[in-house]
């Protein structure tokens, strides 16, 4: 008699087991826990579930899905593309290829925003402009924190701000948020003050594009490319900022590996009366605070010191 056909049951444990390794093969950084994440996706379960039920073997339509996943991400699309979110300070945001995947240095800066706001408008009603928003993940999150604020965001494109708004409606923060397309200040009023301007701009050096990480190429050229040196937007934003600040005002940057000294000293070149750089995990000078202050340098030590004494 002939051997009856044996097919794969796929449990919970054996595709784990599976992917990992395919993703291991193909160079995903994290293969265990990438595919332990997938497949909650697919369950719309905790990750602890997996465990707890191993032996579960997964359906025809659950299998079905599972594989176009691994599928993306084997070939390198950020897992957060896949998911249709990425988690940023205490909300989810949603994102697209239009938008950069929010990053933790990022959540730093946010909380050094927050800190100088409340120090420079006790009251809360801070007005803020942000520069390159993207999913819209630093302003939306800043007017989460501060109830009274109210914002601006800025992007050259139009599918990224799409994004934005629909994370500013779902956190609850539209009603006090403006999205606008604009090249940088193009279309913000000439009369237009904020008390801070901050921004995320594309900074890798042009060259240096080539060189990243797979999954980092998949995300908007717009979003990276910095120019030649990765300086050309801090150049720009800074010629222009004063212009649209409040006489007090802050303006607050994340920067790239190696240029926070050299974006503090365009600042300092431009008239900013004072600056100061806050680290990141990594200890890489991560974020440049520019004040332009009528006062003098040393009065805006508190406040430079309270936003990047962590
Ligand atoms: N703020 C988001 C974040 O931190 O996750 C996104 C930052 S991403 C590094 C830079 C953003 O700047 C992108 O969304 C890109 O579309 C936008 N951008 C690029 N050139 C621009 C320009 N000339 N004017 C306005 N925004 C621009
Ligand atoms: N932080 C991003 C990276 O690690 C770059 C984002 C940017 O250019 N602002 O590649």
């Amino acid at each position: 008699m002939a051997d009856k056909p044996t097919f794969t049951t796929w449990t919970i444990l054996k595709i784990l087991d599976w992917t990992k390794q395919y993703f291991a093969e193909k160079g995903v950084e994290n293969p265990r826990l990438d595919a332990e994440v997938l497949l909650c996706a697919v369950l719309q379960c905790q990750r602890i579930k997996l465990y707890v039920d191993f032996e579960r073997p997964l359906t025809a339509d659950e299998l079905a899905t599972y594989k176009g996943y691994v599928q993306r991400r084997a070939q390198h699309e950020p897992l957060a593309y896949i998911l249709g979110e990425k988690a940023f300070m205490r909300n989810n945001f949603k994102v697209t290829e239009a938008t950069l995947v929010p990053r933790p240095e990022t959540e730093l800066l946010v909380e050094s925003v927050t800190i100088a706001a409340k120090k420079m408008k006790p009251e809360g009603e801070v007005k803020i402009l942000d520069i390159g928003t993207g999913s819209g993940a630093i302003i939306v999150s800043l007017l989460d924190y501060l109830p009274k604020a109210k914002g601006v965001g800025v992007d050259i494109s139009v599918d990224a701000l799409i994004i934005a708004k629909e994370n500013a409606e779902q956190i609850g923060v539209k009603e006090r948020c403006g999205f606008v397309r604009s090249d940088l200040f193009e279309r913000i009023p000439a009369d237009k003050k904020f008390d801070i301007i901050v921004s995320n701009p594309p900074y890798i050096p042009a060259a240096d594009i080539a060189t990243l990480a797979k999954d980092v190429q998949k995300e908007p050229i717009t979003a990276l490319d910095g120019g030649k040196d990765g300086l050309d937007f801090y150049r720009r934003i800074i010629a222009e900022a004063q212009s649209h600040m409040e006489e007090e005002g802050l303006l607050a940057f994340e920067v790239g590996i190696h240029q926070c000294d050299v974006v503090a000293q365009l600042c300092k070149d431009a008239g900013f009366v004072a600056t100061a750089i806050r680290k990141d995990y990594a200890d890489i000078g991560r974020m440049v605070f520019a004040v332009k202050g009528q006062r003098r340098e040393n009065e805006y030590e508190d406040l430079l010191l309270e936003i990047t004494k962590y």
